[in-house]
């Protein structure tokens, strides 16, 4: 009969203890557990905290009691193995409640003593309120803490998967949690864009975030805490939880002679041996193979734990026969306030890190058909090997569908898949579960046009070095998206546009395309390269990555509500009349289109009810709302669903809170200009603004009159009977916009030129560029009949689109504008 002893009872101990009772009837299996409990469910705790697991005794998978009586293994908890005589096959043990000692033989060791958490050296954490958390007893006193001195602020330092589900339960409890991490970013194993995702909720669910920021002291502050930062900041507060990172248990193995690595993870092979005959070791406190990296790696999770205590009992009992571990890819998942953010394999970093060539794809698919309810958007970024189509790693972050796609990912890495593999992978699909392409497609799709050169992707944290180097950023979304944000410097043509004004596409330049998330980006950098543009690529994950790993998004949902607290149901039913606008499942500018066709046949006063699960329509809303005078009056977030309740402003109480609206606002949605001038400067101004309010949804009229007509003559020379005040006149009016003069250092024309040449150094369009789009964008240009007559320019004479019209026309429009301009 072999005996064996297993030092740790929870997830390692407990699993190889089952699973050799399985395989041997007849083995003696003796489990020494220092602590009161066994096979608990230590990822439970920070959610009976929470309250998500109300009844205490479910967080117990086994008792020492159900393990003896339905597995016969011989549990002995508050019993402490205290050294290893490996020569002699002996464990010296410790009875922790009567303190006697004694010695037990074994044929087989397994050790599986887990990871502490990291109590850094730092002063002020013998305080009570500072806290841990590994254990039922740990995650005791933490609840009992909460519940019986109903703390206001609790600091969670480390911003691993146990620091934000710390952070999520104790929100729970009405806690408020504010998160420092040494790292710019939390969750590690992610790439930062990736990570970002999560910033960016968890700070519009009013989690307070310090990123870079070490604690180095914890000081009593009255009869508070105050967590005192490196960079000399102090956070008062009611409870410290320490979620630093965990070392291994491994000072047994040490003192037994068992080899440990540099950082004291004790060393095994793939049968899980440890250096030492007979001693197997498993769990947290081992270092294992890397499949990916090829070297050795620490992964402290519960599944690889499991897993290979699985094959330890196999090997004892089977032998030969038994499978070997084959390493971890490091899977990971946490959830956050409804988000749930997963990585699997190598990120980028962790690529550059081990000098392995690497590309990526980011998408940011919905989770299911966009047309079925409640489609919510997530973000999916695929690592792999540019050169061999390898795949290397994948992260994914949303409020739904994360989990699936991360395992199936992980699935494919652990049989070393290549992004073709992804193309083709068939899912089950119906429109409540996914679309016929899936996310997983799609990268895949990306990732193969990469390998083929179809495509080239340019990555958000290049765009600076873009712009230094005189690459142009073409933005191809709409007007009106582009309105609402775009990276500083960028022109604007949309990909439906493209085909048509490719000459406004500067040649001989690096070109980056970006769209809202990638596809039309795709779609015009292919119109692009088959136009002769060699130099093309897209910007992987569009604005939205760019937004995302920017922290451009800093406005905070929570913040907005104007009416005190209430949901935005209740808030909308304040009002007479309730308009209710489903954009859920449209991506950006979809929801915002949706709002601005509901407000167009709104009545003043009333609000509309607005939900979307596009994240950018946090942002864009209040950009939208600032741009238009409409009222926002609340925001909120639920599980993914953003709701948004806005009033639309009766026209004598629309704010002029922006710039753009100091100037424009009095009321309806018109705007009028009278172009007046003929100097370059003044022409150019006109139709930034008119371009402006265009793009802000104005109807705009530009009223062109006496020397304002140069502006909208033709170029070409166009034969016209003129009188002798006609011919004075025409010598005198420019002809066309490449004629004009500006108003002040014209040097004889040296002044325009350097003008010309200085707003194509800025990606400034040309004037006439900006005629173009304002025709195409509904602007109307009327040419004064009353000046055209008097200085004898025929209708001929002026570009096409332009309209004749008198004075009544003029005031027509000009009455019903909100904005009027004399340039
Ligand atoms: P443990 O489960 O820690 O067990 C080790 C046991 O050995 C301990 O009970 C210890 O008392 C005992 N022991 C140590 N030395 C001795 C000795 N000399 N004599 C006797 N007994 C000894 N992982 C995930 O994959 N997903 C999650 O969601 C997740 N959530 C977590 C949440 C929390 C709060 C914590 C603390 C961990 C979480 N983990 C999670 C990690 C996971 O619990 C561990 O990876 C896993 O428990 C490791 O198993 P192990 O057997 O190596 O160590």
């Amino acid at each position: 009969m072999r005996k064996i002893v297993i030092i740790g009872g929870v997830a390692g101990g407990a699993t190889a203890a089952a699973r050799l009772r399985r395989l041997d009837e007849s083995a003696q299996i003796i489990m020494l557990e220092r602590g009161e409990n066994v096979s608990y469910a230590n990822c439970g705790l920070p959610y009976y905290l929470g309250g998500a697991i109300t009844d205490r005794s479910r967080l117990f998978v086994m008792t020492p009691q159900l393990f003896q009586n339905n597995l016969s293994v011989d549990v002995r908890t508050r019993h402490e193995a205290i050294s290893i005589d490996p020569l002699s096959k002996i464990v010296h043990v410790r009875n922790l409640v009567d303190g006697s000692e004694y010695s037990e033989t074994y044929d087989s060791l397994i050790l599986s003593p887990g990871a502490e958490p990291i109590r850094p050296r730092i002063d002020g954490l013998n305080d009570p309120r500072v806290f841990t958390v590994r254990s039922v007893p740990d995650i005791d006193r933490i609840k009992e803490f909460v519940d019986s001195r109903r703390p206001r602020r609790a600091v969670v330092v480390g911003g691993g998967f146990i620091g934000l589900e710390m952070a999520e339960n104790l929100h729970a409890r009405g806690v408020t949690p504010i998160l420092v991490e040494a790292q710019d970013q939390v969750m590690t194993g992610l790439d930062f864009e990736m990570a970002a995702v999560l910033h960016q909720h968890m700070v519009d669910q009013k989690l307070e975030l310090f990123l870079s920021e070490t604690v180095v002291a914890v000081a009593q502050a009255a009869d508070r805490l105050k967590v005192v930062l490196k960079s000399g900041k102090e956070i008062p507060c009611d409870l410290v939880v320490l979620a630093i990172g965990v070392k291994p248990e491994s000072s047994l193995a040490k003192a037994a002679g068992i080899t440990l690595d540099e950082r004291d993870y004790i060393v095994v092979n793939d049968k899980m041996q440890t250096s030492a005959p007979s001693v197997y070791a498993v769990g947290d406190a081992v270092c294992i193979h890397s499949p990916l990296l090829g070297t050795s790696t620490v992964v402290p999770l519960a599944g690889p734990a499991n897993k290979q205590a699985r094959i330890v009992a196999d090997q004892i009992v089977l032998g030969e026969k038994a499978p070997r571990y084959q390493g971890s890819i490091a899977t990971a998942i946490a959830k956050m306030l409804d988000m749930t953010v997963a990585c699997t394999g190598l990120s980028e970093k962790a690529c550059a890190r081990a000098g392995l060539a690497y590309s990526s794809v980011t998408v940011h698919p919905s989770h299911h058909a966009g047309y079925y309810p409640e489609a919510k958007p997530f973000s999916l970024k695929v690592v792999f090997d540019p050169n061999t189509g390898r795949i290397w790693g994948a992260q994914a972050a949303g409020f739904d569908g994360v989990d699936k796609r991360i395992d199936v990912l992980a699935a494919m890495i652990g049989m070393n898949a290549h992004v073709r593999n992804l193309e083709e992978f068939e899912h089950a699909y119906a429109p409540p579960y996914s679309s016929a392409k899936d996310a997983i497609n799609y990268a895949g799709f990306i990732a193969g046009n990469v390998m083929n050169g179809l495509t080239r992707s340019a990555y958000w944290h290049q765009v600076d070095s873009f712009i230094k180097d005189g690459s142009v950023l073409l933005d191809v979304r709409t007007a009106e998206e582009f309105a609402l944000g775009h990276i500083e410097g960028a022109i604007n043509i949309s990909n439906i546009e493209l085909r048509k004004r490719l000459h406004e596409v500067p040649r001989g330049k690096n070109l980056v395309v970006y769209c809202g998330v990638g596809i039309r980006g795709y779609l015009a950098e292919r119109i692009l390269r088959q136009n002769g543009f060699d130099d093309v690529a897209n910007l992987s994950g569009g604005f939205k990555t760019y937004e995302m790993a920017m922290g451009l998004k800093s406005y905070h949902a929570s913040a907005v509500f104007t009416e005190g607290s209430g949901m935005p149901e209740q808030l909308a039913m304040r009002s007479h009349d309730v308009i209710t606008v489903d954009a859920c499942g449209l991506q950006c500018p979809g929801p915002i289109m949706q709002l601005k066709s509901a407000m167009d046949k709104a009545m003043p006063g009333s609000r509309l009810l607005v939900k979307a699960t596009d994240g950018g329509f946090v942002k864009d809303a209040k950009a939208w709302c600032n741009l238009t005078g409409n009222l926002l009056v609340g925001m909120e977030q639920n599980a993914g669903i953003y709701t948004a309740i806005i009033e639309k402003a009766a026209p004598a109480l629309v704010p002029m809170n922006t710039p753009m609206q100091n100037s424009m606002v009095v009321n309806g949605n018109e705007a009028t200009l009278i172009v007046f001038s003929n100097d370059l400067d003044r022409a150019l101004a006109s139709f930034v603004i008119a371009n402006g309010a265009a793009a802000t949804g104005k109807k705009v009229t530009m009223f062109f009159t006496f020397w304002g007509l140069s502006v909208i003559r033709k170029t070409e020379n166009i034969s016209v009977k003129k009188d002798f005040m006609g011919r004075m006149f025409d010598l005198m009016l420019p002809r066309s916009v490449h004629k004009l003069a500006l108003s002040k250092m014209n040097f004889g024309g040296v002044g325009a030129l350097m003008m010309k040449k200085r707003m194509q150094a800025k990606s400034v369009e040309q004037l006439e560029i900006m005629m173009q789009s304002a025709l195409k964008s509904g602007v109307k240009m009327i040419a004064c009949l009353m000046s055209m007559d008097i200085m004898g320019v025929a209708r001929e004479e002026l570009i096409d689109g332009v309209e004749i019209g008198g004075v009544a026309t003029y005031l027509e429009a000009a009455s019903k504008a909100n904005v009027n301009l004399f340039i």
